[in-house]
């Protein structure tokens, strides 16, 4: 089949507005991170699970490789195609339905392109909880966040994306439907299909939806932002709000200043609630669905007990939804801050949580010896021991310079996390830009289950090819 009678097939099956070309690609051609430019054959936008099928079906007997996509906020260009106007991009933009809400189930179905803050919206309503939650919740999709397994701010609470989703609904590689949205909190019937899946970057099938678990709204919630003495503080700060009671703790948020202080002094609309700057930041945020849980008088024992001790120097409790919100913002705007402020090396490692600490210290100094005049720019998920170990370009300096010891710069870090027994990428993914680090972190057994079981349920290679696994 020629590439016209492809894309002629394409057009009557998914009708003209199923079919971009041209110019109207180019939101779908580049990464979040505008790193790469890549150039596809033509994005397709089905409606439906069929014609999603039908697409890939076609895709497929065409040999034309397919990369999935959802809110293209793949911070790995996961999501990209290659430079070859070779690849179709499947995007489910147009698949958004909330198909079910079961609140005797504590269930959801959505389709892969629900905007996840739409599917957080949608639960809110039904009176409950879809507790996942990211900075680009605004824009990525339950697909998105199923396929890189997110984790994000409530991971410490919930888990990551995996542990929210009970069932699937996939295409897979040659055009077939497989229907799996089973709701069941049991189900120990052979190998889970739906696990391999999520976490596969779009390299062995594409969600079209996901039955995914709710839970009960929080009654109350308490809200602080700190600084605290060092890195070891805000460490021991966790420790002491874990001891107290584990399952209030909906998130527990790290910031150094080197980021803190990007998001103050880039992004419009933010301010610091504490007298003044510090080295350290941490954010706490306490939930409860148990009337009478009193968090605002838990919340203020465990930091009058951290100040005693030293480790809190300074704290604001928020009074309001709003100062609530504006707390949340100074943590959410640490990627916006990034960007704005020049080129940056992102690195999303993670190690044991009592080692975060040791990794961020000797990372800042490892960093700047590296390249003097860079700033270490570490921020996030400290009580999954999952820190964002980010490297900000020298103010005034080449961007491309600065991004081309990207390796240099992700290599540093990562010896590091591998003597502390880490990974190179916590939530991220790999997509296009680790899958060196696969290869080399995963080598042997893994590795080789890993080809085996991609050779296996896509033969020819047709999805994401490029993505994760080299050369497959
Ligand atoms: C500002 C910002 C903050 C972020 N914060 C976090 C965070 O806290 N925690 C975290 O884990 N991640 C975070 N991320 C990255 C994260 O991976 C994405 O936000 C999200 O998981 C991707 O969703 P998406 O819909 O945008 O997917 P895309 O970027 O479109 O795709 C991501 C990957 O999934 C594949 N894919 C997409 N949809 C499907 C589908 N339906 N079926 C199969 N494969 C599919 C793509 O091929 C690609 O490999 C952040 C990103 C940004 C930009």
């Amino acid at each position: 089949m020629t590439r016209d009678d492809l894309l002629a097939a394409l057009t009557q099956r998914l009708g003209p507005q199923g079919v971009l070309l041209g110019a109207d690609m180019a939101p779908h051609e580049t990464d979040w991170r505008a790193l790469f430019q890549g150039h596809a054959m033509a994005v397709l936008r089905p409606a439906s699970t069929e014609e999603m099928a039908d697409a890939v079906r076609l895709c497929a007997a065409a040999r034309v490789p397919m990369v999935p996509q959802g809110g293209n906020t793949s911070m790995v260009a996961g999501a990209t195609p290659d430079e070859t106007a070779t690849q179709i991009v499947l995007t489910t933009t147009r698949m958004t339905r909330i198909r079910d809400i079961d609140v005797n189930d504590m269930t959801m179905v959505a389709e892969a392109g629900v905007i996840l803050k739409l599917a957080q919206d949608a639960a809110r309503d039904a009176g409950a909880l879809f507790p996942l939650s990211l900075s680009a919740e605004g824009s990525c999709t339950i697909g998105g966040v199923l396929s890189t397994n997110a984790g994000g701010n409530t991971t410490v609470r919930y888990g990551n994306a995996r542990e929210l989703m009970l069932g699937l609904e996939a295409v897979m590689p040659d055009g077939t439907i497989w229907h799996g949205l089973r709701r069941l909190r049991k189900d120990n019937t052979g190998y889970a299909l739906r696990h391999l899946l999520v976490g596969a970057e779009g390299t062995l099938g594409i969600i079209t939806a996901a039955a995914l678990r709710l839970f009960p709204r929080p009654v109350e919630e308490a809200v602080a932002f700190c600084a605290v003495a060092d890195e070891d503080a805000a460490l021991s700060l966790f420790r002491r709000f874990r001891g107290r009671d584990e399952s209030a703790v909906r998130a527990f948020e790290y910031m150094s200043a080197g980021s803190m202080h990007l998001v103050l002094d880039h992004v419009p609309g933010v301010s610091l609630p504490l007298a003044e700057r510090a080295a350290h930041y941490v954010l706490v945020d306490l939930a409860s669905s148990r009337p009478g849980a009193n968090l605002r008088a838990l919340l203020e024992s465990v930091l009058e007990e951290a100040m005693e001790a030293g480790e809190v120097t300074d704290a604001a409790l928020a009074e309001s939804e709003a100062q609530r919100a504006a707390i949340w913002k100074l943590r959410e705007e640490h990627p916006e801050g990034q960007k704005r402020a020049g080129a940056s090396v992102k690195n999303d490692v993670s190690v044991p949580v009592s080692k975060v600490p040791e990794m961020v210290r000797r990372s800042c100094e490892a960093l700047t010896r590296l390249i003097p005049g860079s700033r270490p720019v570490p921020f996030g998920h400290i009580g999954d021991g999952n820190i964002h170990m980010n490297l900000a370009q020298e103010p005034g300096t080449d961007p491309a310079a600065f991004l081309a010891r990207s390796h240099d710069i992700m290599d540093c870090v990562n010896e590091i996390v591998r003597e502390l027994g880490g990974s190179f990428s916590a939530e991220h993914g790999v997509g296009r830009i680790k899958t060196d680090m696969v290869e080399d972190w995963r080598g042997g057994a893994e590795l080789a289950a890993m080809q085996a079981i991609k050779r296996a349920m896509d033969p020819h290679g047709l999805m994401n090819p490029g993505k994760v696994l080299r050369g497959l």
